[in-house]
């Protein structure tokens, strides 16, 4: 039987969690999986949440652990590798169905702040990279707002806490068009 608990954790969220359902992970199967899910341990989630930088609601909340080669953070919970957003997501008390994804409204893939996340499709999950993308394409693009000097300065900026940011504002772009410069999504060819 599914059990909800309250686990209160120093975060401005009251996190409302569930029994790991195998299902809201499909794609990386744990090895041991239990029928029914798993519990949810206070321990499991003091070391989830002890690599996230909680900010306030409004702010991003970045992942400090391992990150995929796009950013996204990775976390090592049930004997899988999982998306550290979706857990985020899920250990918040939302439900991703099948064939849908945890989406980012903040297009910063390393934030893992639920109120920045969204269930969407894949086809709203495309739609709305393009849209997001549409403004930081190669210089070829007429749209585009940067040019390859800047993009490759981009690429290779030193990296510390809040960099991105600073790029973004240094150049008059928004955080996300640096971030898919920086991950690689766009400007991939430089
Ligand atoms: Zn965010």
């Amino acid at each position: 039987m599914k059990t909800n608990v309250i686990v209160k954790i120093p975060t401005p969220l009251h996190l409302v969690v569930p029994v790991v359902e195998w299902a809201e992970f499909p794609r990386l199967r744990p090895r041991k999986r239990q029928p029914g899910g798993m519990a949810v341990t206070e321990a499991d989630l003091k070391r989830f949440w002890s690599k996230v930088k909680i900010k306030s609601q409004n702010q991003c909340w970045n992942w400090n652990g391992s990150t995929s080669p796009r950013g996204y953070g990775s976390v090592s919970l049930y004997g899988a590798n999982l998306r550290a957003h979706r857990v985020s997501l899920y250990f918040s008390g939302t439900i991703i169905p099948e064939q849908h994804f945890a989406c980012h409204h903040c297009d910063n893939p390393g934030c893992v702040n639920p109120h920045h996340l969204f269930v969407g499709t894949q086809k709203q999950n495309a739609d709305d990279m393009k849209h997001k993308n549409r403004q930081c394409k190669g210089e070829r693009t007429p749209s585009s707002r940067i040019t390859t000097k800047i993009a490759r300065a981009i690429k290779t900026a030193p990296k510390y806490d809040g960099y991105l940011r600073d790029l973004a504002a240094f150049y008059g772009i928004s955080h996300g068009c640096v971030q898919h410069v920086r991950y690689g999504h766009t400007w991939r060819h430089i």
